[in-house]
C-alpha cells in the first residue's frame, strides 16, 4: 500500500455550481487517495432508477432541478457515512447544498462521526471550485456520461474517441435527464440561492479555499491535490507549500 493510499486524509468537501467539476474532480482525488467519492446526485439517480422509496419521492424534484428536502438527504448521507468504507477518509460531492444541510453534516461530525480515535481530527476541508458562468453552461449542455462505468465525458472539450461511445466500454453515452437547457437555469437558480450561502458559511468560519475550476482538468486537481497536502501538513505541524 502507497502512503497515499494508506492514510488519512480529509475528509474534503467539494462545493461549487453544477457544472463546475466536482465529480470529474472528486473521482481523480478519490482514486488518487484510495478514499470513496460520496455523490448525493448519484446515490439519488440511483435509487430513483432502482425506483425505492427514496427514487420515487425525489425523481420529479430532480427533473425540475430543485433541490431534493434536507431531512431526505441528510438521512441518506448519514448511513452513507457509517460504512466501514470512510474510515480514513472521503470526499463530498454535491454535499451540503443548504445552509441547513452544512449545519446537520458539523454536527454529525462531532456527535457522531470519527467518535472515538478520531475525534477533533474531522474538521472538513472545504474547497469551492470557481467557474465562469458561459463556460458552466457549455459544460453542462455538452456532458454526456457512460451509465455503465460512470465516466464523463464533454462534447465541446473532452469528446469521446468514437462519437457518442464511452472509450472505456464501447457503451453509449447518455445526457443526463437534467441536463437538458430549461432545466440547467432552474439548477443554476438553486445553486445562486441554496448553495452559495453554503460557501458563505465555510468562509465565515475560516474554512473554505477556492480554486480556479477554469483551468485544464489535471492543473485544476494539482490545485485541490495542493490544499489537501498543506492541509496534512498543518496538521502534521509541519509549513505548507505555500508558506
Ligand atoms: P448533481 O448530480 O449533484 O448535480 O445533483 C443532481 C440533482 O440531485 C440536484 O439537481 C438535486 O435535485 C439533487 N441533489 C443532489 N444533491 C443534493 C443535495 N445535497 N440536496 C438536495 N438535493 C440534491
Amino acid at each position: 500500500m502507497t502512503e497515499e493510499n494508506s492514510r488519512t486524509v480529509g475528509p474534503l468537501i467539494l462545493v461549487g455550481p453544477p457544472g463546475a467539476g466536482k465529480g470529474t474532480q472528486a473521482k481523480r482525488i478519490a482514486e488518487r487517495y484510495g478514499i470513496p467519492q460520496i455523490s448525493t446526485g448519484d446515490i439519488l439517480r440511483d435509487n430513483v432508477v432502482r425506483g425505492t422509496r427514496l427514487g420515487m419521492q425525489a425523481k420529479s424534484i430532480m427533473a425540475r432541478g430543485e433541490l431534493v428536502p434536507d431531512d431526505l438527504v441528510c438521512d441518506m448521507v448519514a448511513s452513507r457515512l457509517r460504512q466501514a468504507d470512510c474510515e480514513r477518509g472521503f470526499i463530498l460531492d454535491g454535499f451540503p447544498r443548504t445552509a441547513a444541510q452544512a449545519g446537520w453534516l458539523d454536527a454529525f461530525f462531532e456527535h457522531e462521526f470519527f467518535d472515538n480515535a478520531h475525534r477533533g481530527k474531522c474538521l472538513p476541508i472545504v474547497i469551492r471550485i470557481d467557474v465562469d458562468y458561459n463556460q458552466l453552461l457549455l459544460r453542462l449542455t455538452g456532458r454526456r456520461s457512460c451509465q455503465t462505468c460512470g465516466r464523463i465525458y464533454n462534447v465541446h472539450s473532452q469528446p469521446p474517441r468514437v462519437d457518442e461511445l464511452c472509450d472505456v466500454d464501447g457503451s453509449r453515452l447518455v445526457t443526463r435527464n437534467d441536463d437538458r437547457e430549461e432545466v440547467i437555469v432552474e439548477r443554476l437558480a438553486a445553486y445562486q440561492a441554496q448553495t452559495r450561502p453554503v460557501a458563505d458559511y465555510y468562509e465565515r468560519k475560516g474554512r473554505l479555499v477556492s480554486v480556479n475550476g477554469d483551468l485544464p482538468v489535471e492543473d485544476v486537481t494539482a490545485q485541490v491535490v495542493r490544499v489537501i497536502e498543506d492541509h496534512s501538513a498543518v496538521e502534521a505541524g509541519k509549513p505548507a507549500s505555500g508558506a
